[in-house]
């Protein structure tokens, strides 16, 4: 049994942290709404009142928050979890955020004599709450060998991805691949089915052919051929489009700073943006063929 602290109990930190309760942690849990600390109190967890009463007796700190600057208040600032938790314990942050953001804070983490691991998640809401989402972790092989138990705890599939921020760098390469092949696939069926061609039989053939790929396979865009699939409920999410896109500009980010050249990354991220500013941030990111359908992506 190991004493963790779980701050940012939202739609995926709320399922992961029971599952670390289910797996037979002693775990303090906090957030900023007192209800999602309420609901994580009912499953086991000991509700505590803030950061600092979380993390008081952590061997572990466990992050699941919306970006990089929460990530940086709630480990740095002067009631945060380094001012505030026990020395020589491991942190571990499962957000998604900037590359940057995610190296200045093993580095800051590093300076006040703790481990880090950041450990961004592929697998949404109902992997979070099943524990099968996989992790992809950067950091020291000493910290990612303390960390890997306590993630087997929330998911499936571990990796180490190399040193401090590489899991961010691994987590947002992916999710560029998905952005763009999400867009290619509903410009394939689109052209398919304006060429005659209904959903059910362009997707038996490409799902076979060399077309095929996850956005196709287990998420169809078209509704139809995969029934678990968001279009088959008016692509309600799922991952929705605004998360889409905040990775998307995470890449764009990296990609600068790196000097990688991401023509078709910037340009998916342009018919996100466009779909977010025309009020559907909060659709499924596969209703991005909608905007394929009116002729407008692009
Ligand atoms: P969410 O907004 O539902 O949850 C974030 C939680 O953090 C909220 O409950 C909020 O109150 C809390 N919080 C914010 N600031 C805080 C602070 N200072 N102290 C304590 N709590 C604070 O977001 P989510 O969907 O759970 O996503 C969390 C992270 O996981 C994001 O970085 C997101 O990009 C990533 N992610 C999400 C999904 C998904 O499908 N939702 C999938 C993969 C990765």
């Amino acid at each position: 049994m190991t004493r963790i602290a779980f701050i940012g109990l939202g739609n995926m930190g709320g399922g992961m942290c029971a599952n670390l309760v289910k797996a037979g942690h002693a775990v303090a849990a906090f957030d900023l709404n007192q209800d999602a600390v309420k609901a994580v109190a009912a499953k086991g967890a000991r509700a505590a009142s803030s950061v600092a009463d979380a993390v008081r007796d952590a061997d572990v700190v466990v992050s699941m928050l919306p970006a990089g600057k929460h990530v940086l208040g709630v480990y740095f600032g002067p009631d945060g979890v380094c001012a505030q938790a026990p020395k020589g314990g491991l942190l571990i942050d499962c957000s998604t955020i900037a590359v940057t953001d995610a190296r200045e804070a093993h580095a800051q983490a590093e300076r006040a004599g703790f481990l880090m691991v950041d450990a961004p998640v592929s697998g949404g809401v109902a992997a979070a709450e099943a524990g099968t989402l996989t992790f992809m972790a950067g950091g020291a092989a000493d910290a990612f060998g303390k960390a890997e138990p306590i993630l087997k705890g929330m998911g499936k599939n571990i990796f180490h991805a190399g040193g401090a921020g590489n899991g961010q760098a691994a987590k947002i390469a992916n999710n560029m691949l998905l952005g763009i092949s999400m867009i290619a696939t509903c410009e394939a069926f689109n052209l398919a089915e304006k060429l005659g061609l209904d959903a059910e039989t362009f997707f038996k053939i490409s799902s076979v052919s060399s077309g095929q790929c996850w956005s196709m396979t287990s998420y169809c865009p078209a509704p139809g051929p995969v029934p678990t699939s968001p279009a088959n409920r008016d692509y309600k999410p799922g991952f929705a489009v605004a998360m889409m896109l905040k990775d998307l500009l995470l890449a764009a980010d990296a990609a600068r700073a790196s000097g990688a050249g991401i023509r078709l990354g910037e340009h998916a991220a342009s018919i996100y943006q466009a779909l977010s500013d025309k009020g559907f941030a909060g659709l499924d990111f596969s209703g991005v063929m909608k905007d394929v359908k009116g002729g407008s992506a692009g």
